[in-house]
């Protein structure tokens, strides 16, 4: 077989490639671990990096790719929450601003954008009071130092300049505030890039079976990879597995300290011709609130929340959630938007947590929960996307007591992710960039805030090989470079990986990229050693993943 992009493959040591891949099973069956961590999705991610950053010696599995679970299927807001202010939880909402400022400015300015929303108002005066006194107070919780701007208020000229499609005849003005935004699927990835830079082994593909322990306590865990089952040692194993860790406590035989409720939160996207604004828009809902939050080109309407008790794997959009979310937004938009003009849906469950009745080994806030149950098993569930790194830092420093030796304390602060460091500068190079390396301004513009300062590697690709350069889906934005460095540098291990959490085609596209699906899995084939009936089970199950995001449209 001939690999025509293997020049691609990199070797340093923050890719996740197969290479990589064999080279983490092969350490995975002979070495013994400090930590071994079970879950790819933001939360296993950050501890991974959180632990090997302290020194320790840190294996990562998932039994997917990277965000497959929740990760990938949030609201993509790193916030404060608003909503929390209303239950009075105010040591919750400084924190997840705290980390909000950090990643905008330090951590992630390359992937953590700030995002300005409008709440309009109904009620001239007593909606202004009272909404007000809450963002004023969300502000505050913030403090002076700040990488976004104050709320502020809009009157009504000036919110049917921000936001044509408010139906004048319901609002009377305005408050905009402002908040984050991230790719949650590649910023995961690009955790867990950051993680293997810091040495930690991570294998993707990989499911733990069972836990191994002694009467002294927990040794390690079987994970099964590829067919095979290996014997992972460990001092200390993390369950980081989101809504599965209830399941991984019954497999394991151990008594949880918390109980997982379920709750499914759908999207659906529209294109930008959809809704006239220059914002994002925040409605307040009987049930809660729904954001209309700028996506590229599209828009993202959402959420749900509701009792969910199906498949953990596949939770799936139905009619009556997409009805939901199109008739609060019909509350106040005008023109009225269409199921027709629809173009993808995604569900995802929120692991909401609750103290087991009579457990004495939790130490549960509003926000995550940290159980111990007993020495050598650790978990950790709940909270939200933009607390992973406090959650991260909560679970090693539980784990590092059943360790006998001094660890460090967390550092993860000060820790810029992969793509960081130099980004800023970049920024100012766009049109420089692009005239090198004969990209338009708007594909490096975009390239940059999904690698930051790694695009000197996409570059390298095109460098070499110029048609790399060309775009995949015409109109979709995406060049054929970054579908290789998704398998080279990402850890993509199949079509649904690129097309769905890489490059986010399946959700963005009105064709979800089913038209290429062949031609990027003969693209990525030598990578991965596809053979062409491998080809077409992936441009199979691509389609099928398809049909069941899908589902609800029918
Ligand atoms: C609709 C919705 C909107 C949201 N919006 C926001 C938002 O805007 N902002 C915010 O801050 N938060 C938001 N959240 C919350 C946030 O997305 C989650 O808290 C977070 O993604 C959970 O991450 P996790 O790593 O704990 O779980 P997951 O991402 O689910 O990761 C768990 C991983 O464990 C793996 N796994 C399971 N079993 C095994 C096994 N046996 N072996 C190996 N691996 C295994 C799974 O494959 C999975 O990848 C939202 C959630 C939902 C559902």
């Amino acid at each position: 077989m001939t690999y025509p992009y293997s020049k691609h493959v990199a070797s340093n040591k923050s890719v996740l490639n197969p290479e990589q891949r064999s080279e983490d099973i092969s350490e995975l069956k002979s070495q013994e671990f400090d930590l071994l961590i079970i879950g790819g999705g933001v939360v296993g991610s950050g501890i991974a990096l959180d632990a090997a950053a302290r020194g320790l010696k840190v294996a990562l599995v998932e039994s997917d790719d990277f965000a497959a679970g929740t990760s990938s299927r949030s609201s993509k807001l790193i916030h404060g929450g608003l909503r929390y202010l209303e239950q009075f939880d105010f040591k919750l909402v400084r924190e997840a601003l705290h980390e909000r400022e950090m990643m905008i400015t330090d951590q992630a300015p390359h992937l953590v954008k700030p995002l300005s929303f409008v709440y309009p108002l109904h009620k001239k005066y007593l909606d202004r009071i009272y909404v007000g006194a809450g963002l004023m107070l969300y502000d505050l919780l913030r403090g002076k130092l700040r990488a976004v701007p104050w709320h502020r208020y809009i009157t009504f000229g000036e919110m049917r300049n921000e936001v044509r499609s408010l139906n004048p005849e319901l609002v009377t003005g305005g408050l905009v505030y402002f908040d984050a935004q991230v790719d949650d699927a590649r910023h995961t990835v690009t955790v867990a890039r950051t993680a293997k830079d810091h040495g930690a082994y991570i294998v993707t593909g990989a499911t733990v079976r069972q836990i191994t322990r002694t009467p002294e306590g927990i040794t390690g865990a079987v994970v099964e990879v590829d067919g095979e089952n290996i014997n992972v040692k460990s001092k200390v194993v993390i369950a980081a597995a989101g809504i599965w860790n209830e399941e991984l406590y019954e497999q394991f035989g151990i008594k949880p300290g918390y109980k997982i409720k379920m709750s499914k939160g759908v999207h659906i996207i529209l294109p930008k011709d959809a809704i006239d604004a220059k914002t994002g828009i925040i409605i307040k809902t009987s049930l809660s609130v729904l954001f209309i939050i700028p996506w590229g080109n599209e828009w993202l309407l959402g959420t749900t929340d509701t009792n969910y008790t199906g498949d953990r794997e596949y939770p799936v959009a139905e009619s009556s959630d997409v009805d939901y979310i199109i008739n609060e937004a019909n509350k106040v938009l005008l023109p009225k938007i269409r199921r027709e003009q629809i173009l993808s849906i995604y569900a995802g469950l929120r692991p909401l947590v609750s103290p087991a009745k009579d457990s004495s080994t939790t130490k549960i806030s509003r926000e995550h929960t940290v159980d111990h149950p007993l020495k050598g098993f650790v978990s950790i569930a709940g909270g939200k996307y933009t607390t992973y790194r406090v959650m991260a830092a909560d679970a090693v420093d539980a784990a590092i007591k059943d360790i006998k030796r001094s660890v460090p304390k967390s550092s993860t602060k000060s820790i810029p992710l992969l793509g960081a460091a130099g980004y800023r500068n970049l920024v100012k190079q766009i049109p420089g960039l692009a005239q090198s390396y004969s990209v338009s301004t708007a594909c490096v513009e975009r390239m940059l805030n999904r690698y930051g300062s790694l695009i000197s590697d996409i570059f390298q690709m095109i460098a070499k090989d110029a048609d790399l350069a060309n775009e995949i889906v015409p109109g979709a934005g995406y060049i054929k470079a970054e579908v290789l460095y998704a398998v080279t540098h990402e850890g993509a291990r199949s079509l649904v990986d690129v097309m769905a959490r890489r490059l986010r085609i399946a959700m963005e596209h009105s064709s979800h990229g089913l038209g290429v699906s062949r031609e990027i899995a003969e693209m990525i084939a030598p990578i991965l050693g596809w053979s062409a009936t491998d080809i077409h089970r992936e441009v199979l199950g691509y389609e099928g993943f398809i049909a069941t995001e899908m589902a609800a449209m029918r």
